[in-house]
């Protein structure tokens, strides 16, 4: 059949507009994923997609071919939002590394909070290869308002008169006006962990939650105190909490209610969904592992631990050279001025298997130089609830490391609705990984060991773990600071 004059121009004119928008489509995306199994937790996709980048942003997720400047092939692989940890207190290079190979692309420290946002945030600027931010400490403050300012370098006070005595309606004050300063400078929140400051009365607790509310800012909070023992169990510690929550209108995050609420963690928990089932606006998470860690010469060993806890001297071991502990050398140490950090063998397999699956669980590391948690808690989730006891299911554990924490940092900053989400508009944080091998290798005697099964990373769009291999000296991460702030490279 011959073709008429007006049918072939007009398949020459096809012929030529598919041929510039595949050159338009070739260059249109920085990075291309292609083929993996794509899963966000808030719309539920779970399909194979190419997901297209452009400009730090997921700017495609589509069933049809992209083109891009750079194609990685993910086919076998699960493409999923980076993961944010809510509470991660080493904040070195080495222990970002760590977190990048356990898929986290946000990694931020909001238990107990730095001593000076704005030095932290200077400090990271350009030099961080995932994204961070930070709470104002109340501890630091407070020591501040003792006129005993933290030493360099640390985050919890040494046991002492500024930890252990009530503040003046003065020191109140002070204490009040540090925070209110460090919120200007960017914090995401107030961090309180009561338990390093015992002399702090409950109408001081009330007070900071106040200054929260009056900041529409969460408090982030290591309770007052662990244990069965009454008064001050671990429940009636969450009751504190949720109480001044209730009476001031701040939200609230409970840190790692697992090593905090040890055998009473279930209850806790019901606490929790208690109080949320009022309207109360209350969440918290947990971490993988029996044993806790913190300072020795804190407050948190002050007399009568072992009768709250219920162990010994010797469950308490000292990170690195695994030597556990006698009396004699826990008083040395915990009256020493140096500060010590302790491994604190004190929950059951079983509680912290009942607890990681539980609904309103996020997933939160505690990390830090000396503890396995630093480097294996997320592997260690998806590798032993959803692999072996298949407690979880894959989008379950997602869930947990991504969209819940993200949604409670859209209490301190809107920029978080583009956070812990794998759609087209959402911040380019992106982890690859193979589920039949992701695993933690981190353990109590070498704690620092990476994990394995993250095969690519991608922070604000850039490559950082490429093929399984650390990129060097790209730094893509950047500060997730409170809208008070002004020149954020996350302000929306
Ligand atoms: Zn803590």
């Amino acid at each position: 059949m011959i073709a008429s004059f007006g049918a072939r121009m007009r398949n020459v004119l096809v012929f030529c507009f598919l041929f510039f928008s595949s050159l338009l489509t070739a260059q249109q995306f920085d990075l291309v994923l292609e083929g993996g199994r794509v899963m966000d937790p808030e719309t539920g996709l779970d399909a194979i997609r190419n997901v297209g980048v452009r400009d730090g942003r997921i700017t495609s997720i589509s069933s049809e071919p992209l083109a891009g400047r750079r194609v990685v092939h993910a086919a076998g692989l699960v493409v999923a939002p980076g993961f944010i940890d809510l509470h991660q207190h080493g904040q070195s290079l080495d222990s970002e590394r760590v977190k990048a190979f356990d898929g986290v692309t946000t990694a931020l420290e909001m238990e107990i909070g730095v001593p000076d946002v704005a030095a932290f945030l200077k400090a990271k600027e350009g030099r961080s290869i995932i994204h961070y931010g930070t709470t104002a400490s109340h501890c630091a403050a407070r020591s501040l308002g003792f006129g005993t300012p933290l030493p360099e370098g640390t985050i919890l006070p040494k046991s002492g008169p500024a930890t252990e005595k009530p503040a003046t309606p003065e020191q109140i004050k002070q204490i009040k006006h540090r925070l209110g300063d460090e919120i200007g400078a960017g914090a995401l929140g107030i961090g309180m962990g009561i338990q390093y400051t015992p002399g702090a009365t409950r109408l001081e607790v009330i007070d900071m939650f106040r200054l929260a509310a009056e900041r529409k800012l969460p408090v982030y909070t290591h309770m007052r105190s662990f244990g069965s023992i009454e008064p001050g169990s671990s429940i009636e510690a969450t009751e504190e909490v949720i109480g001044a929550a209730a009476i001031t209108g701040a939200p609230l995050h409970i840190v790692h209610i697992n090593s905090t609420c040890l055998r009473d963690t279930l209850e806790c928990i019901s606490l929790v969904a208690g109080a949320r089932a009022r309207g109360l606006d209350v969440t918290t998470e947990a971490y993988p592992y029996i044993a806790g860690m913190t300072a020795i010469n804190s407050a948190v060993f002050n007399p009568g631990w072992r009768e709250k806890m219920g162990i010994d001297y010797s469950n308490l071991v000292l990170p690195n050279t695994g030597e556990h502990l006698t009396r004699e050398r826990f008083e040395e140490l915990h009256r020493s001025s140096s500060q010590q950090m302790v491994l604190i063998f004190a929950n059951t397999q079983e509680m912290i298997d009942a607890t990681i699956p539980h609904p309103l669980i996020m997933i939160a590391s505690d990390g830090d130089l000396g503890h396995p948690r630093n480097a294996g808690t997320y592997s260690r989730v998806l590798a032993q609830y959803v692999r072996e006891k298949k407690t979880l299911t894959l989008m379950e554990a997602l869930r947990k490391m991504t969209l819940m924490p993200s949604q409670m940092l859209e209490r301190s900053t809107p920029a978080a609705h583009r956070k812990g989400r794998l759609q087209e508009g959402a911040d380019a944080d992106i982890v690859v990984f193979d589920p039949q091998t992701i695993s933690d290798r981190s353990t109590f005697e070498k704690p620092m060991e990476p994990s394995i099964g993250v095969h690519y990373l991608i922070v604000a769009g850039t490559v950082l773990i490429d093929d399984s291999k650390m990129v060097p000296e790209v730094y893509p991460g950047r500060a997730i600071t409170s809208p008070v702030k002004t020149g954020s490279a996350l302000r929306p």
